[in-house]
């Protein structure tokens, strides 16, 4: 191909499609290529068996743990990457979050920008994807100069009954803000049907404010914008001086091997598959992978301590169908006690006795899971990663190995008795019979779905891969913008961060593009 671009994105995740979507209007010549192709729209989008169990929309690739077992990924390769499947519940880190915190199991570092740099870019985030929400309820809810653009998200009976609970004991539920295209006042405009599989599912009707119809589908038309899908992008080549990519390499959704260039390339493949494309380019100028004179591509690998609870009430039918409606912060500092964080409550979009399935004991007939399910409400638990420069990214093989070991165990568990004990606090004041259950599970590797880390930014090429434009260090057409460049994780979820970072970047590439 003998074109040559203002830009060339890979990837059209939360932070390729928002930068696609940012640069477009400029006018410039950009070229994006995305591994994936638009997910189809099938009635499989909605069927659980397919999706949680099937795992339609998850890669077939198989990775390797740090003891080189077989890992296989529960992420997918689509034109809006994961968050075609996300619960598309945006937070804002919290304001501290972007400073040196003191956890259980050790120092959560400070952000070379602070949250003041971060907050006009989370404003133009929520913009972008239709985030609705409710401001001044959630205690560690950071200051915002604009409220969100769509109203909360109202809950259910079955969740308000738990709500009106909470808040009678003294918690503070908040709505979740979420991204889903709902209008409850006028249902009749809505493009959302509120349905039940949303959380973990593609939305069939287009109603998910992902990054793919967000922001690929109003640009991939324009003049300026090619997209190519099934372009797997296998290196990038750099000049003889090593300070810039000079060819992008591909194999095409064909099978051939073509090579592109663009004066500046932006990697967007999501945390691990960033890291892994700039490991496998290595050459004679980068022997250790592009960008990695610091030796830390690839490292401080984190995707949040992760757990879902599951609360049963088999005295109380849950009827809710969209259940990712409020969220509990009271804990994400600690409590009187325990004066580390703890993290944060939200519960689960949907639940369905698929989903129960592979936990179960064998042979646990369909209908009994079913009774379950209908009275469970599930609930999902995050505590914050301390990045670990052993945990990490590695291109082993032709494959990617994840070595991963956990940390900040105490306090994460610690969120889950305490959760434990609030919902048998809350919920079982009116029960005449102890008819309650909690299950508990933590999500394995497998569920890499928050993963960021792995390039993070800095003001010092000798300990960080990005500088605080998101541009690398080593060289000086290539920047990343998906969740690769967090110096932590925090303990909410990460879409919106990757988002406002992405605009972020985005206005600067334009002032510097002129
Ligand atoms: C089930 C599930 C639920 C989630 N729920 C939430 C939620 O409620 N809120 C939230 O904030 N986050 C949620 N997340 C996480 C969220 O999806 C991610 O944080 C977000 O999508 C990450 O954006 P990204 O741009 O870093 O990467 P991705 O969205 O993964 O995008 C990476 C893109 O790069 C492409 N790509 C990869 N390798 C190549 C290559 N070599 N060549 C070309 N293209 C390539 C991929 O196909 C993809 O399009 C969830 C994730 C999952 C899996
Ligand atoms: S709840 Fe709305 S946005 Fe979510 S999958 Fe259903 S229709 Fe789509």
């Amino acid at each position: 191909m003998n074109i040559s671009y203002d830009f060339i994105i890979i990837g059209t995740g939360a932070g390729g499609g928002t930068i696609a979507n940012r640069l477009a209007q400029s006018g410039k010549k950009i070229l994006i290529l995305e591994r994936g192709t638009f997910l189809p729209r099938e009635k499989e989008n909605w069927n659980t068996t397919e999706v949680f169990l099937n795992n339609r929309y998850h890669t077939k690739e198989v990775w390797q743990d740090k003891n080189g077992k077989p890992l296989h990924p529960g992420t997918g390769y689509w034109v809006g990457g994961n968050t075609k499947v996300y619960g598309a519940a945006l937070f804002r880190l919290r304001k501290e979050d972007f400073g040196e915190l003191k956890h259980q199991g050790g120092i959560s570092p400070a952000w070379p920008l602070s949250y003041d740099d971060f907050e006009p870019y989370y404003t133009r985030a929520e913009g972008l994807f239709d985030v609705h929400g409710q401001r001044g309820i959630d205690p560690t809810e950071p200051p915002m100069s604009d409220d969100y653009p769509y109203p909360a998200i109202s809950n259910e009976p079955r969740i308000q009954d738990v709500c009106d609970r909470l808040k009678k004991h003294g918690y503070h539920p908040f709505p979740v803000p979420v991204g889903i295209k709902l209008n409850e006042k006028n249902p009749e405009d809505s493009a959302c049907i509120r349905c039940d599989s949303c959380d973990g599912y593609p939305c069939l009707a287009d109603a998910k404010a992902d990054a793919d119809v967000n922001c690929v589908r109003p640009i991939h038309h324009q003049e300026n914008v090619t997209l190519i899908t099934g372009a797997h992008v296998l290196r990038l080549l750099t000049s003889p001086d090593g300070r810039s990519v000079s060819e992008v390499e591909f194999q095409d959704a064909q099978g051939s091997v073509e090579r592109v260039r663009g004066d500046r390339v932006i990697v967007s493949c999501g945390a691990i598959n960033s890291a892994a494309l700039l490991l496998r380019s290595a050459n004679d100028k980068h022997p250790s992978g592009l960008a990695n004179s610091s030796d830390q591509v690839g490292r401080n690998f984190m995707f949040h301590q992760a757990g879902a609870i599951l609360s049963i009430h088999f005295d109380k039918l849950n009827t809710a169908k969209y259940m990712k409606t409020f969220s509990v912060n009271d804990f994400y500092f600690g409590e009187p006690g325990y004066d580390f964080p703890m993290g944060n409550v939200q519960l689960i979009g949907s639940f369905h006795k698929e989903m129960m399935i592979s936990d179960a004991p064998w042979g646990t007939p369909g209908v009994v899971l079913d009774h379950m399910a209908k009275h469970a409400i599930p609930w999902w638990l995050t505590t914050e990663d301390l990045p670990d420069p052993e945990n990490r990214v590695q291109w082993v093989n032709g494959t990617v190995k994840l070595s991963y070991t956990q940390n900040n165990v105490t306090s994460f568990k610690r969120l889950m008795n305490r959760w434990t004990e609030v919902l048998k606090e809350v919920g079982g004041d009116d029960s005449i019979l102890p008819l309650d259950a909690y299950f508990t599970k933590r999500i394995p590797l497998e569920g890499v779905g928050h993963q960021n880390g792995t390039c993070k930014f800095g003001t010092d090429p000798k300990t960080s891969v990005l500088n605080l434009n998101c541009r690398t260090h080593d060289i000086d057409n290539l920047y990343i913008v998906d969740g690769s460049f967090f110096v932590s994780s925090g303990a909410v979820n990460p879409s919106l961060t990757i988002i406002a970072n992405a605009l972020r970047v985005g206005d600067h590439l334009l002032e510097i593009a002129g």
